[in-house]
């Protein structure tokens, strides 16, 4: 290890080590080692943690927010009661679900495209993300990742597209230790730039969107470009892994990848093992199946998540589909296991010109959108795009063309795009909504 390479590191852990104090005050070190005990216990201290979380945030919710209040009419903490939560009640009831004893100043506000191509704006508190940040260094560690290595991080950013990232951005990257390829749009010279960047900064560990991973090791094979650092595993986020995306990808990387779940609404939901197996987050989320036979029958994932007091989700119908296990994992962590996880994809997209673009630049500019109820975005030929949505009063034609402009900065100026206003998006018979669809890529 040459000598600037550790200095870097030094100087990128020392300011994590800063920023998480700034975040979690100064007892940050004994909250991770509190953490960390916790998921590595026994899986009956464990689950009376996450049992007596649980009633602990449904007695809040009855007692601070009006729509459980409503809801439950009387303090029971028994959650089998409670109906899931459903993302059109959150749009609809969003200021009942919110709790008193938050003003509106504690309240951080955050949104998702939705995996179901369904938008959604919500609101979580400061414990929520430093619960949440403490969960992600936990996980990420299994996956070979620790404060201040070097890290290559494959994500979308919109800012990045046309100006090539802002300063407060870049000085982000610069003390995390992290450099990025835009997943949003994969250009050749681009992922080569990407490469030649790995060669000389020699990351530990990648964190990626798995779609543009597979494009990047898709460009690699192809060229006969081998990555000569040696990495200690990948994690890969945000959307379904496919097995053809992994079998690649570790291929061309040489390392295992770790398959993470999570969304934006409740953070990280499951972490893959060293054995390959999707371990539950039990001290942030009350996973459920909905369905009658939960270990044999998958069925929507319902997640509760404990923590965020500022805005409870009880059972709350994430979109993904999810079978439990019963087995002892043989890695030795007593966490339960999510035996079939089958998540939101994301389609990619191609320009005439052969560049890729991720289907998540496109459900991006629907975060925060007054006017959308679903949407769902095809691309029918390198020519021709057609942009289902369901609307409601909010809806402007200036929504239609802002959405139109996005659309076209990213696929080109000469793209049509005709928007059909219909009444549903039927759900097609995997019973997996797909939001961004191309016939083309
Ligand atoms: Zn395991």
């Amino acid at each position: 290890m040459s000598i600037p390479r550790f200095a870097k590191s030094s100087f990128s852990k020392a300011l994590w080590t800063a920023y998480n104090f700034y975040r979690n005050g100064i007892s940050f070190h004994s909250q991770l080692s509190q953490v960390d005990a916790l998921n590595d216990s026994d899986r009956e201290t464990i689950i009376s943690y996450q049992r007596n979380r649980l009633r602990q945030l449904i007695l809040h919710a009855y007692q601070t927010t009006s729509y459980y209040r409503e809801l439950l009419k009387t303090d029971s903490q028994d959650i089998s009661q409670i109906p899931p939560l459903e993302k059109e009640t959150i749009k609809e009831q969003s200021a009942d679900l919110c709790s008193e004893s938050f003003s509106p100043k504690q309240r951080i506000k955050n949104a998702t495209g939705g995996s179901t191509g369904s938008p959604l704006t919500f609101y979580q508190d400061r414990n929520y993300w430093n619960q949440r940040n403490l969960s992600v260094y936990y996980f990420d560690r299994w996956a070979g990742w620790d404060f201040g290595q070097s890290q290559l991080i494959i994500w979308g950013a919109l800012a990045d597209l046309k100006d090539n990232g802002n300063w407060k951005q870049k000085l982000n990257h610069f003390w995390r230790n992290q450099f990025w390829l835009n997943g949003f749009q994969l250009t050749d010279s681009e992922m080569y730039n990407a490469y030649k960047k790995m060669e000389k900064l020699k990351p530990e560990t990648i964190l990626a969107y798995p779609s543009s991973l597979f494009q990047f090791a898709k460009f690699l094979s192809e060229n006969e470009l081998k990555p000569t650092c040696s990495l200690r595993g990948i994690i890969s986020s945000a959307e379904m892994l496919h097995p053809h995306y992994r079998t690649l990808s570790e291929n061309v990387f040489n390392t295992k990848i770790y398959n993470r779940y999570g969304g934006r609404e409740v953070g990280l939901i499951a972490m893959e093992c060293a054995e390959g197996r999707m371990h539950i987050n039990c001290r942030d989320i009350y996973l459920e199946i909905d369905s009658e036979q939960p270990y044999k029958t998958p069925g929507d994932i319902l997640v509760t998540q404990l923590n965020n007091y500022a805005m409870p989700f009880i059972r709350y119908r994430i979109g993904d589909i999810g079978l439990l296990s019963d087995e002892v994992c043989p890695c030795g962590n007593l966490l339960p296991v999510l035996k079939e996880l089958l998540g939101r994809s994301t389609a990619t997209f191609k320009t005439k010109n052969g560049e890729l673009v991720h289907g998540g630049y496109f459900t991006q500019q629907f975060y925060d959108l007054d006017g959308v109820i679903q949407f769902q975005l095809i691309q029918e030929t390198f020519e021709q795009c057609v942009l289902k949505i369901v609307i409601n009063q909010q809806w402007t034609e200036n929504t239609s063309n802002y959405l139109i402009q996005k659309i076209q900065d990213a696929l080109g100026s000469d793209v049509s795009v005709n928007v059909e206003f219909v009444d549903e998006i039927a759900l097609p018979k995997s019973g997996k909504r797909e939001f961004t669809i191309s016939k083309v890529a």
